[in-house]
């Protein structure tokens, strides 16, 4: 029922037909503005927020660290306390073991709890292939499920859409899979949110397994914990029989004390909050209170390979609170979708090539879907150098296309650049070359070059290109003794 992200177009191209949507780009303007402004009036309260930063950061890579005998502990603190740990190391295999749960109960559908890694994964598709059907129960998870959608924001999935928009899929996709939207529906916050709390009301009722990811997984205690704002995970986490939790492996934190600088971070960070309204804590099985069977799988699906990296690894302390997305000007014009993946935004910009590697189109231009203002870091509560970590995955990209036998223009043009600046005297002719271009075109009363020819044409249709100048920098420096006679 859910779109895919599968065979997006690249970033400039699905970003171009982004921004020609005047109405998306008045929601996301509108939307990141508000969340903006709650973020920076709650984060001001906090006087120590630079050291909750520093501190936050130091239990992430704490974890990181050790992640080997972190992950041995939380599996052997979930088996004492009565869960079954699978360990899956890509989505196939992780997708597989909730099949298998699902058949072992004879059941045909799952409700679940908003989750970032299942959508990594494509749980929905790979359930709905075995005649499984999977309910989302997040709001804005449900929207884009009845809109046959795809999510564009960590946070706020459907972001893209206005409340006439929510409306009128409310109205017309409800009653297909479920109780229908009452007939007197309007746009109203509230009367919307009651319609889907009508019609998931009886999915919660009826479902015998409930699926859920973890924010944060305690090695020590075996502790899963979920942070949400509507209280529907929590009606997934203890109504059904049986849990299924996929953890993606960076989820570890070493102790329970240390979750309390990640979780002062995030409700602040995300949405704007001061408490987080629905936090989940849940450890194996308590005899006769929530589900009495709990799988939880870990997953790595590409973890290992960004842990290997040495200044991309900081990207595994994310904590999915989309701070970076709602300060970035890139992805406040673009939305969510041009980022062709489940991660947009900043974090998606690195995260998406960490973790499936360099080498695919589509992957290779996120890293150069930011202007490098760094507003991405000076908003992360766990100070990830986002701009530190898209200069070096350009720097890949660039050198896996190293050996093309037909190489880039760009590359072409650096290699012309580095066969002149490697000689003074072919630099010297070609500065003179370009001061008579320049003197020429001066005359002429040109101030830029206009649009370039050819590939240079994509870059000067962003830009002006100034006609060169009438005099070289060493001309002049001969010529006035470095500044002393000018
Ligand atoms: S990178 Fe930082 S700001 Fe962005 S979602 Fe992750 S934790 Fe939040």
């Amino acid at each position: 029922m859910t779109g895919t992200f599968v065979g997006m177009p690249t970033f400039p191209s699905a970003a171009r037909t982004a921004l020609a949507d005047t109405q998306l780009r008045h929601n996301l303007a509108h939307a990141t503005g508000v969340i903006r402004g709650k973020r920076a009036a709650v984060v001001g309260e906090v006087e120590n927020w630079e050291d909750l930063r520093l501190a936050g950061a130091a239990v992430k890579d704490r974890a990181l660290r050790s992640l080997d005998s972190r992950l041995v502990e939380l599996e052997e603190s979930l088996t004492a306390r009565g869960a079954v740990v699978h360990w899956a190391r890509d989505a196939d295999e992780a997708n597989r073991i909730v099949v298998e749960v699902a058949r072992a109960h004879a059941v045909d559908e799952v409700v679940k709890v908003k989750s970032m890694v299942t959508q990594e994964i494509g749980l929905n598709e790979a359930l709905e292939a075995e005649g499984i059907a999977a309910w989302e129960t997040d709001l804005a998870e449900l929207i884009v499920q009845l809109g046959g959608d795809l999510p564009s924001h960590i946070l706020v999935p459907a972001i893209h859409r206005n409340r006439a928009e929510i409306r009128e899929i409310f109205r017309r996709r409800m009653g297909e899979v479920g109780r229908p939207a009452p007939d007197d529906l309007t746009d109203e916050p509230a009367v919307l949110a009651g319609a889907a709390r009508e019609h998931l009301r009886e999915k919660f009722l009826r479902a015998k397994l409930a699926v859920s990811g973890a924010n944060f997984a305690v090695a020590d205690s075996g502790t899963l914990v979920v942070v949400e704002s509507e209280g529907n995970g929590r009606m997934c986490l203890t109504l059904p029989d049986v849990l299924v939790s996929i953890v993606g492996i960076e989820k570890v934190v070493p102790t329970w004390a240390e979750l309390d600088p990640l979780i002062r971070l995030l409700p602040r960070s995300s949405t704007g909050e001061r408490m987080n309204p629905y936090t989940s804590t849940w450890t194996g099985i308590t005899p006769g209170d929530g589900p009495q069977e709990v799988h939880v799988v870990l997953l790595d699906n590409g973890r290992t390979r960004a842990l290997a990296d040495e200044t991309g690894r900081q990207a595994l302390r994310c904590i999915r609170c989309s701070a970076c997305l709602n300060v970035c000007p890139v992805y406040e014009r673009t939305g969510g979708h041009a980022y062709g993946s489940v991660y947009p935004g900043p974090i998606g910009a690195i995260l998406n090539p960490l973790l499936k590697g360099t080498g695919d189109p589509q992957t290779d231009s996120l890293p150069y879907a930011s202007s490098l203002c760094g507003a991405c870091f000076e908003a992360c509560p766990v100070r990830i150098d986002i701009p530190e970590v898209l200069v070096h995955l350009r720097a890949k990209v660039v050198d896996g296309h190293r050996d093309d036998r037909v190489p880039k223009p760009e590359a072409l043009a650096f290699r012309g650049a580095a066969w002149a600046f490697a000689d003074p005297g072919r630099l010297g002719r070609a500065e003179r070359l370009s001061s008579v271009a320049g003197r020429v075109l001066r005359r002429r009363g040109k101030a830029s070059l206009g649009r370039l020819p050819g590939p240079g044409g994509a870059w000067t249709d962003a830009r002006d290109l100034p006609v060169p100048p009438a005099e070289s920098f060493r001309d002049w420096w001969k010529r006035t003794d470095g500044g002393e006679r000018e």
